[in-house]
């Protein structure tokens, strides 16, 4: 492993702890469907959301019959609805017809599904089977960068970078720490700087002074 993407990693590891998936599932048909809600929301938000599109949808079959005006409505506060309640649906449907209705495991399989990307697939594998992946959302992405741990112009170039330095069976709590380090700490905007514990590896801010 990187040696600073080391120091790095066990900072973060005595800051968080085991850390896991701030959203709320029980299963990997639920998991599947709060990570395509949380595109460009909040994971508190979603948990609001899936409460109850949960119990209007349990199952995998019941959201592929889905009328997608009571599921617009449902999703509205998430943003992006209009598409979301489109890919879910189909995502569902992809999932029965496609995988019997079982989620898929695999990241080939997991990205042929409607509005599953790479970092969804990540996602998913990564929490839901237990497989090592890092998959890059927009604070993996900025924090990845600010600290040059994977200095990438796109994600999949950072997710490439973070595979090359760190060991594998770390991939998947280095994405929840740095998920957890962009929300909380290292912010898009006004990044809580002062008391940061990186702030001696940080090139941004030394950049910033
Ligand atoms: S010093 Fe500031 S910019 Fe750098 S990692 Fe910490 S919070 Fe982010």
């Amino acid at each position: 492993m990187h040696k600073i993407t080391n120091e790095i990693y066990d900072i973060l590891y005595k800051k968080f702890g085991e850390a896991k998936c701030e959203l709320d599932f029980k299963n990997n048909y639920e998991l599947i469907v709060a990570v395509i809600l949380s595109a460009r929301c909040t994971d508190k938000r979603v948990n609001i959301i899936t409460k109850d599109l949960f119990k209007k949808y349990p199952d995998v079959n019941s959201l592929a019959n889905a009328k997608t005006e009571e599921l617009e409505k449902m999703i509205y506060s998430c943003g992006f609805y209009k598409n979301k309640a489109k890919n879910l649906i189909n995502m569902a449907n992809d999932v029965v017809n496609k995988y019997n209705g079982e989620v898929p495991s695999e990241f080939e399989d997991l990205t042929t599904l409607a509005g599953v990307g790479r970092k969804t697939a990540n996602v998913v594998m990564a929490v839901g089977f237990s497989k090592q992946a890092i998959a890059v959302d927009t604070h993996v992405f900025r924090v990845s960068n600010r600290l040059e741990i994977a200095k990438s112009k796109n994600p999949l170039e950072c997710e490439k970078t973070l595979q090359k330095n760190v060991e594998k069976e770390k991939w998947g709590q280095f994405h929840h720490f740095l998920v957890l380090f962009g929300r909380y700490v290292c912010k898009s905007q006004n990044p809580m700087c002062d008391g940061c514990e990186l702030s001696s590896f940080c090139k941004y801010k030394k950049e910033k002074n």
